[in-house]
């Protein structure tokens, strides 16, 4: 999205408020986005800050996700707030390296492109879930646990660690009382022949 600021040029200190909406298709195609439902609206304010223009406001999209764990689409309003400023001219060399991320007037426009898309994109939450206790889905047939059951063996254990269970299991029914008891004595024994 490209602004244009001519109204400010030359007016240090002069701002305006500009509300926008603009398609988010750069959105479309990410793994962990289901549907773009929504137009991205920008709430935008431009300042002229003498060596450039400073772009503050809020962003919001409204998309589906998809839950982490049963991978069923999730209605979810991306929200965040930018801000960057644009200058007029490249900053002179050897001044602060950091500067050189900083964007740069084109003619009368600021071009927001980038820093509209970017924000949105590392404002979508690393895990979302449907809800707090998603089941997710069975390891074994691939069922959506939330809404059916199955009948594999038991879909709440990982099939991974089922082995590693039933050997704790094992281990259990072998260690009696007993021999808990006497385990601290044959500890002393043990470092005393050693010493
Ligand atoms: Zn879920
Ligand atoms: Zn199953």
């Amino acid at each position: 999205m490209r602004l244009n600021i001519s109204s400010l040029v030359g007016r240090k200190g002069a701002f305006f408020h500009v509300e926008k909406e603009f398609p988010a298709d750069f959105m479309q195609g990410l793994p962990e986005v289901n549907q773009v439902r929504g137009p991205i609206r920008a709430k935008l304010r431009v300042t002229n800050t003498g060596e450039g223009y400073l772009v503050t406001g809020d962003l919001s999209l409204e998309l589906e996700l998809r839950c982490s764990r049963c991978l069923r689409p999730l209605k979810t309003i991306l929200e965040t707030s930018i801000e960057e400023e644009y200058l007029n001219r490249p900053p002179v060399e050897d001044e602060d390296p950091l500067w050189d991320e900083q964007p740069l007037v084109e003619g009368n426009e600021l071009d927001t492109t980038s820093l509209i898309e970017e924000s949105l994109l590392v404002s979508i939450p690393m895990k979302t879930v449907c809800q707090e206790d998603c089941p997710g889905l069975c390891p074994g047939c691939g069922a959506v646990l939330a809404e059916e059951t199955c009948d594999c063996p038991d879909p709440t254990i990982d099939i991974r660690l089922a082995p590693l269970s039933k050997l704790l299991q094992q281990v259990s029914e072998t260690t009696t009382p007993e021999r808990r008891k006497d385990h601290g004595s044959s500890k002393e024994k043990t470092f005393k022949s050693k010493s």
